[in-house]
């Protein structure tokens, strides 16, 4: 199978910042330790972007195009919010989803708030959303992580090994919800 990491933002698009940090770095990080720890489990994975730059949400889907056997596509955001009063782990799919899009973003989701508890992360649940880029991923099963606020969570898992640990706890959850085990 092959799996499709999509670090949100890039380049000119910095998404959310706080505090110097800047969500199109955090969510770059992530994605690389995620191709690794599927690279461990002989996954297949490819990155929308791999350095710092600006690609456009249809060339991101777009890549799914031209893939004929299991695929997924994984789209790793961290929120924001005005007032800085948002708080928490959400996982999105497009509106009125099929039952493999739910499947992915059930057991995803389920892990991703066991590990986001324990460093004190709410869930903010699974919803739903009419997202260009997972309006545009037609072909194959597609999840958009909002892992925690930057601007309210950061400091939750400053200094820590989360971005490791959310890689591995991403890449068993696709690993398990494709009974990939070699
Ligand atoms: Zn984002």
């Amino acid at each position: 199978m092959t799996v499709f990491i999509d670090p949100g933002h890039g380049g000119k698009d910095p998404g959310a910042v706080h505090d110097g940090y800047k969500e199109k770095d955090q969510t770059l990080g992530v994605a690389k330790r995620l191709q690794v720890k599927l690279a461990e489990k002989n996954i297949h994975s490819i990155l929308t972007r791999d350095k710092d730059e600006y690609v456009a949400l249809l060339d991101r889907a777009g890549a799914t195009k031209k893939i004929k056997d299991n695929a997924a596509f994984i789209s790793i955001h961290l929120n924001a919010s005005k007032n800085h009063t948002g708080t928490g782990f959400e996982s999105f799919v497009l509106s009125k989803s099929s039952g493999d899009n739910k499947a992915l973003q059930d057991t995803l989701h389920d892990a991703i708030a066991r590990l986001n508890t324990s460093y004190g992360i709410k869930d903010r649940g699974k919803k739903e959303a009419n997202f260009l880029v997972l309006r545009c991923v037609k072909n194959v099963p597609a999840v958009l992580l909002e892992l925690f606020f930057i601007d309210a969570d950061i400091e939750k898992i400053a200094g820590s090994n989360y971005y490791t640990e959310v890689a591995t706890v991403i890449a068993t959850a696709i690993a398990d919800n494709y009974k990939f085990n070699k």
